[in-house]
């Protein structure tokens, strides 16, 4: 009792101290026992197919719920674990985490995916593709469902190495998406030789303006000319679904649609979408009783 009050008093004093005076390395202490404590959690948001409003798969984004900072953006807590070297087990367990998931919901919506982002440290790991094969063999493999989003970056450093690992991922039966797509440096003759099944554009492109319809309609065109689907990030009305889908985009993502939940209601709530009339009048006869 004493060693874990110690411990646990040492713990306390680093936290107080970082709280003064080093928001980062505060972050990272809470960081390293967050996933032992339950801390983590993954959300899913629906990725529609813009003509039919299908669910084509849903995103897997990571939540951590610290009790001493609250809710904290991934965008915040990714780049410490990756700095810190702790992406590799973080990004092992939403892999698992993921595909247990998408397996799950196959009872309610037969087909639909799941898309699981990969931080480029992961990605250029060596142990990367060997970690995905296993999470796949541990869940009844399902490899036809996964899809990886991976970003410029993952690429930049070693394209002929990454070129491998995507080729490797594909015999595996697993697709891979370039997320965040425009935002980054790569080349479109980069893009060209590398074996990429979905374009993401980032939604800082998604803005309605005059420039931005330039853009995707570029992406489109190349994309498709590519043979990949091209999927609108960011969409959070209906009339940017319109105009996303009118610029020749196959899928949408965004708040207009759905936000990222928790698997059990993001998947109901995409039932009752596609369930159509049957459910939501059962359900209001229900409510009228
Ligand atoms: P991302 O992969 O580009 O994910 C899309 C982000 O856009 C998510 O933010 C999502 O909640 C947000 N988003 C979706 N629709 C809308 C919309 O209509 N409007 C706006 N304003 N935002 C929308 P989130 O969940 O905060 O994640 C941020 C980033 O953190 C992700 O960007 C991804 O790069 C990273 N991330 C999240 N989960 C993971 C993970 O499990 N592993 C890794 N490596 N990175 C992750
Ligand atoms: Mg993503
Ligand atoms: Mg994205
Ligand atoms: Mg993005």
């Amino acid at each position: 009792h004493a060693k874990q009050l110690g411990k646990a008093m040492w713990r306390f004093a680093d936290e107080q101290l970082n709280a003064l005076h080093m928001p980062q390395a505060r972050m990272e202490v809470l960081l390293r026992g967050a996933l032992e404590r339950g801390e983590l959690s993954m959300h899913f948001q629906p990725i529609l197919n813009l003509i039919s409003s299908q669910v084509y798969s849903f995103e897997a984004l990571m939540r951590w719920n610290s009790p001493v900072l609250g809710s904290v953006s991934p965008a915040d807590f990714i780049p410490v674990a990756e700095a810190r070297e702790m992406m590799g087990r973080l990004g092992s367990w939403a892999l698992r985490e993921s595909i247990r998931q998408m397996r799950a919901w196959q009872t309610e919506l037969p087909g639909v995916g799941v898309s699981v982002n990969v931080s480029a440290t992961r990605f250029t790991h060596t142990d990367f593709v060997a970690d995905v094969c296993s999470a796949l063999a541990e869940y009844d493999s399902f490899a036809q469902l996964l899809t990886l989003e991976i970003t410029e970056s993952a690429v930049l450093a070693d394209a002929q190495q990454a070129r491998e690992k995507l080729l490797e991922l594909r015999d595996m039966g697993v697709r891979v998406a370039m997320d965040d797509f425009g935002t980054g440096y790569s080349s479109l003759g980069q893009l060209r030789d590398l074996p990429v099944d979905i374009l993401k554009i980032d939604r800082v492109f998604v803005q309605e303006s005059q420039s931005d319809a330039a853009f995707i309609k570029a992406m489109v065109v190349m994309g498709h000319s590519l043979g990949l689907k091209v999927v609108a990030e960011g969409i959070e009305h209906a009339h940017m679904a319109a105009w996303v889908q009118a610029l020749g985009c196959d899928l949408g993502q965004g708040f207009h649609f759905a936000r990222p939940l928790p698997a059990h209601q993001a998947v109901a709530s995409m039932v009752r979408l596609q369930g159509g009339y049957s459910l939501t009048d059962r359900e209001e006869r229900q409510t009228d009783k």
